[in-house]
């Protein structure tokens, strides 16, 4: 028993899961819309059927009228009597005519023109057949009515428009009424002569049509139509599913994983191609990460042996407090680099996700370019470098000034480093069409091509050769950190190297103010 009621809990669940979903829903949706229009055209079938088959009861009861009026029946005076009596001319040897004659005698009533039943001169019985008298009978007043209406609208001998009535018997019977005036042989006195037939037949038709449309055609058609669009919608849905499968299977460690494009170019196409794209994003970013995390492994690593050799060594072996000196004179160094290595990686990413504000605003970059190449004459000197710089005017941009000075600070750093006794570095500006164009060159080692797509990698330092000092004193992060500064300003940054020869990097910033100072850009100045 208590079996039973989880059980039916969780078909309950289970239907209540499915017609939350998209496919029930969209079934749904077809199937109501499917039975609306089914019902619709059904019904408007069924109502022309209906008129049709009044218009043949109508007809025919036309017909019979025309006949009777045409010669079978007269309207005469008994010659004994005198009175006004239903004469009926037709062979009565001939079963057709006698046929069509009770036809037409089964619903009739025939009164004079104050609604009196008149006599059947062939029958000598009252005009008026039995099936009618189960009808509900019209009052003689409602015939005078009627025959006055018709004789102020119509001459006689004129073909008049009948009253149509419907009756209904005791047993619910229907019948359809036809009322029209016909005139005595002198035309001297006006009938009221009255022609029935049933519908019964017709109300029958109506109805099996109804229990075989409402009762058979429509739930089964719903029923297929609920059927169709299931699996239509299923066959529709199936790439979301899948979509939704290898989404679900996708993890930090498989995010190769794509799912296959069915070529069809409709919207689940579009929907697997973005999702594909994002996937790539994302492996992209987390391959990125994982290689940023490899590399300050090894970047902290390195100082941090280094640290523990010279300690270790120097409790081994050091006696003297000279010895001891020195071991923590060089692991202060390393702890130095360490920490050098955390502030420059803290800055970077608090760039890269955007906490670092840029303070922008218009910004002369010749006075820049002037303070700089002040700062960097002194240890150029030092190195036998000789330290030129030109700035054409109208350099103006809109840009943070710290972060562009420590954007030019590392290119004269690098510069420097990797040129030579006797080498030149020449950093120069000048307005280029809607931009400012920094250039920063040098006569040093120069990168070898090899190197060159990387140089902007966190932490890619290259191999260090000759004159040049170890690479291991750079960081690696310095390019990185002048490219996001770059990006942050909207600008491009190039770089092209002979090796042995010299760097030149060249980054355009987006000018402010160019077009409104024109002339100013003539004189270049020396600035250094
Ligand atoms: P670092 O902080 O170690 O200098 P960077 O990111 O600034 O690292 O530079 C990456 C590498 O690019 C350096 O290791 C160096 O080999 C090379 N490089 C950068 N600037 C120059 C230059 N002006 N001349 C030659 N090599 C350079």
């Amino acid at each position: 028993m208590r079996l039973r009621a989880r059980d039916l809990y969780r078909l309950a669940r289970d239907v209540r899961r499915a017609s939350r979903g998209l496919r029930f829903r969209l079934t749904a949706t077809y199937a109501a819309l499917f039975v609306l229009m089914l019902v619709g055209a059904v019904w408007l079938a069924r109502a022309q059927l209906a008129g049709s088959l009044e218009t043949l009861a109508t007809d025919s009861l036309d017909e019979d009228w025309t006949a009777l009026k045409g010669n079978i029946l007269r309207i005469e005076r008994n010659p004994d009597s005198g009175a006004y009596e239903a004469y009926w001319y037709y062979d009565k040897d001939d079963p057709d005519e006698t046929t069509v004659v009770l036809d037409i005698k089964k619903v009739l009533l025939i009164t004079d023109s104050a609604g009196k039943v008149i006599e059947d001169h062939e029958t000598e019985a009252p005009a008026v057949s039995t099936v009618y008298q189960g009808l509900p009978q019209d009052t003689p007043a409602q015939i005078q009515a009627r025959v006055r209406q018709w004789v102020t609208a119509h001459k006689p001998g004129q073909a008049g428009k009948p009253f149509w009535m419907q009756k209904r018997d005791h047993a619910g019977k229907l019948f359809q009424i036809r009322a029209a005036v016909m005139w005595d042989e002198k035309r001297h006195d006006p009938f009221y002569v009255e022609l029935g037939t049933s519908l019964a037949k017709n109300e029958e038709i109506l109805r099996r049509y109804s229990v075989m449309t409402f009762a058979g055609v429509i739930p089964c058609a719903t029923l297929l139509g609920w059927l169709v669009g299931w699996l239509v919608a299923g066959r529709a849905l199936t790439p979301v599913r899948d979509v939704a499968q290898t989404a679900q299977r996708i993890t930090g460690s498989n995010l190769g994983l794509r799912i296959p494009s069915r070529h069809s170019g409709d919207e689940l196409d579009y929907l697997i191609l973005t999702f594909n794209r994002m996937i790539e994003r994302l492996e992209a970013s987390f391959g990125q990460m994982k290689q940023f995390s490899a590399d300050v492994s090894h970047e902290l690593r390195t100082p941090i042996t280094a640290i523990r050799g010279q300690l270790e060594v120097a409790l081994m072996t050091a006696g003297t407090t000279d010895q001891y000196r020195e071991a923590m004179f060089n692991a202060l160094q390393d702890i130095d680099r360490l920490s050098q290595i955390v502030r420059a990686l803290l800055l970077l990413s608090q760039a890269e996700s955007g906490q670092l504000a840029l303070a922008r605003a218009r910004l002369d970059l010749g006075l820049v370019l002037e303070d700089l190449a002040e700062q960097f004459q002194i240890p150029a000197e030092g190195a036998g470098v000789q330290l030129t710089a030109q700035c054409a005017a109208g350099c103006f941009i809109d840009a943070d000034r710290v972060q562009i000075e420590r954007m030019i600070t590392n290119l004269l750093s690098n510069a420097l480093k990797f040129t030579p006794v006797g080498g030149a570095i020449r950093l120069s500006a000048r307005p280029l069409d809607a931009s400012v164009e920094l250039v920063v060159e040098d006569t040093g080692r120069g990168i070898a091509a090899q190197h060159l797509p990387h140089i902007f990698d966190r932490f890619y330092r290259v191999p260090g050769s000759g004159t040049a000092p170890a690479p291991e004193q750079g960081l690696g992060l310095g390019l990185s950190f002048v490219a996001w500064i770059v990006r942050a300003h909207d600008g491009v940054i190039d770089v092209e190297s002979t090796p042995g020869k010299g760097t030149r990097f060249t980054i355009k910033l987006p000018a402010v103010g160019a077009a409104a100072l024109p002339e100013l850009a003539a004189p270049a100045t020396d600035l250094a």
